[in-house]
């Protein structure tokens, strides 16, 4: 344990000394697009990756104009230039995923151990962009608001700028039993977050506002209930809404989108706040309250 956080230690220090130049130039703001399996794009794909592209250049400067520090992006195989997109292969799922998206370390070992094995057999951090046509060309209300999935992984590079949780992911975001402690356990913050950002942009490439979910909105969006602390969400009975998702911890995202409204005047002040939040001082263990209370405090001075 010592040595892994020892290692940990080595990597925010780094990290500290990097991130003047970070904050002074925005290296996501040129994308090139390409096809996981190395075959050239079919016409429609090639679709896909100018939307895909635009995208994620926009919302880069935008992030940028918001305050934010620049994404923490570790490149694959490309040392300069722009930084590449893999539309993936799986033509079914409407997700996008920045594979290990929270970084390499880990102050929970099993995470570590966990990282370090995939990354063994699957190196590299590739940013994979869903190959389902849906998410550059939506026809229902859920492809529309999946369709700015890219934004959101691009903003959980944000996140890691300023020191990621530890824990991945987890099935825990939205079960019968709620959050539990340890993995998974700050998803409610990370992926509510990032999931309230995701909206914003929608918000503003499509010139329209986001409505709330129960209020039948335009576009379809991840639920959830507050009749369970904020940091543990769960179900409270099963969903019945198919135009709905009930994912909880990103269900999460009206919390954080309510408090831009709140502390915020510009549609960038209304996510900017976040970088308050995110540089807090304190850890994310307790689910990141005590942290994420500092940084709210701090937002609205
Ligand atoms: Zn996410």
């Amino acid at each position: 344990m010592f040595s892994l956080r020892f290692a940990t230690r080595l990597a925010l220090a780094a990290l500290f000394f990097a991130t003047p130049a970070a904050a002074q130039s925005w290296p996501t703001t040129d994308w090139t697009i390409v096809r996981e399996d190395g075959e050239p794009l079919t016409t429609d794909q090639q679709q896909g990756a100018r939307f895909y592209r635009q995208q994620l250049e926009d919302a880069s400067r935008w992030y940028q104009a918001a305050g934010f520090r620049a994404p923490r992006m570790i490149r694959e195989n490309e040392t300069s230039g722009p930084y590449v997109g893999y539309i993936s292969t799986d033509t079914t799922s409407l997700g996008a995923v920045y594979r290990n998206e929270r970084g390499e370390y880990s102050d929970a070992w099993l995470d570590w151990a966990i990282e370090n094995i995939v990354d063994y057999f699957n190196p590299g951090q590739r940013f994979y962009l869903s190959g389902h046509r849906g998410a550059w060309t939506p026809t229902t209300k859920w492809e529309t608001t999946m369709s700015y999935g890219p934004a959101h992984e691009l903003f959980h590079a944000v996140q890691a700028a300023y020191g990621r949780p530890s824990g991945a992911p987890s099935g825990s975001m939205c079960t019968s039993l709620g959050g539990q402690p340890g993995i998974g356990s700050t998803d409610w913050a990370w992926e509510g977050m990032a999931s309230a950002v995701q909206i914003r942009y929608l918000e503003r490439a499509r010139g329209v506002t986001f409505e709330h979910p129960y209020k039948n909105p335009q576009f379809a969006a991840w639920t959830r209930y507050f009749d369970h602390p904020v940091h543990q969400p769960r179900h409270s009975k099963l969903p019945t809404n198919s135009t709905l998702s009930w994912y909880c911890g990103y269900g999460s995202w009206y919390f954080w989108y309510a408090m831009g409204d709140m502390l915020g005047d510009t549609p960038e002040e209304k996510i900017g706040f976040l970088q308050y939040v995110l540089s807090a001082p304190g850890d994310w263990s307790d689910y990141g309250i005590a942290k994420l209370d500092a940084g709210l405090r701090r937002a609205a001075q």
